[in-house]
């Protein structure tokens, strides 16, 4: 793969690029991601390579950060020029709806669907807790403070009629993560793309169960919020015998609604032109494909990507 190979060499382009003899000033873009123990992060990091190799005068780079509602306000402030966050809460944010309500965000647009993000509600094998409903009186990390994960652990928490009841956390997924293990929390909620790295690695220290949520509960959710779609993770998912059945959001590729016309461009030839680099990344970078990527689409495209796809894809 000689792409991969041109990857490798970044340092030394990176060099040139910065050597008194390059051409010009270099164009630094930033994508905002997630916790590095999370999907956003690996993916993000390798949509950043791809550009560094492929796009002359161009440094990008991936940063952590708390989730898709953190990554949106950092868009809208133009503190970043991409992003990677949940289309429910990207389109929410655009119509000032739920948690945006009374601020909407307009400088947002999509580049591009990414993959299925899934809602994961993990516990311990020996816990005594079987199904979401459970989870009343127990203690339940919901997320970090800014992420989708939080959105939706509240929006799956209320439809089964424990939201209140619950001893809820805000964490971040790491510190979930050991908490759950040390036994001082009773489950944990991550939205992401499975395998996701940090509820792998705790598997691997101690069995865990990913509650399922389906039979009347998913189809509830499915009435109130559009968003959310039919999904199962596969048996043998973090050690599951069998397939466990929940729901999924699209994870959106997403930039400044004022970023060139031409950048957008080069940035989605290059990341076309490179999907085996994304696939080697993580699995879920199997997913991200140029007939996949306009549709299903519920936030308007950057003009420039509306053009791109229209043009490559019937
Ligand atoms: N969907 C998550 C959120 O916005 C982040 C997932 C990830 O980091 O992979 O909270």
């Amino acid at each position: 793969m000689p792409r991969c190979r041109s990857l490798l060499l970044l340092p030394c382009i990176l060099l040139l690029a910065l050597s008194p003899a390059g051409a010009g000033p270099l164009k630094t873009l930033t994508i905002a991601t997630g916790s590095s123990a999370g999907t956003y992060y690996p993916i993000g990091a390798a949509i950043a390579a791809i550009m560094n190799a492929s796009i002359e005068g161009t440094v990008a780079r991936a940063i952590p950060s708390r989730g898709s509602i953190e990554n949106l306000l950092w868009l809208e402030r133009g503190d970043v020029e991409l992003g990677i966050a949940q289309q429910d809460v990207t389109y929410y944010a655009l119509h000032g709806q739920e948690a945006f309500a009374g601020r909407a965000l307009g400088g947002v647009r999509a580049l591009s669907a990414l993959y299925p993000e899934m809602i994961q509600a993990v516990v311990r094998r020996d816990a005594a807790v079987r199904s979401i409903a459970d989870l009343r009186g127990r203690r339940v990390a919901l997320g970090a403070q800014g992420s989708g994960t939080a959105f939706n652990a509240r929006q799956i928490l209320q439809a089964a009629g424990v939201l209140q009841e619950v001893r809820a956390v805000e964490a971040p997924f790491e510190e979930a993560m050991t908490q759950l293990e040390q036994g001082n929390l009773d489950a944990a909620f991550i939205t992401a793309g499975v395998p996701t790295r940090v509820i792998q690695a705790l598997s691997e220290r101690v069995p865990i169960r990913i509650l399922p949520i389906d039979g009347p509960l998913r189809e509830e959710l499915m009435r109130r919020y559009p968003f959310f779609s039919e999904a199962s993770l596969p048996a043998g998912s973090y050690g599951a015998p069998g397939a466990i059945g929940t729901v999924a959001i699209t994870a959106l590729l997403v930039c400044q609604a004022a970023l060139p016309e031409e950048t957008v461009t080069q940035l989605l030839q290059a990341l076309f032109a490179n999907l085996a680099y994304l696939k080697q990344a993580h699995p879920r970078g199997a997913d991200i494909t140029l007939e996949a990527a306009p549709h299903g689409l519920a936030v308007p495209l950057h003009p420039a990507a509306a053009r791109f796809f229209a043009a490559r894809v019937n």
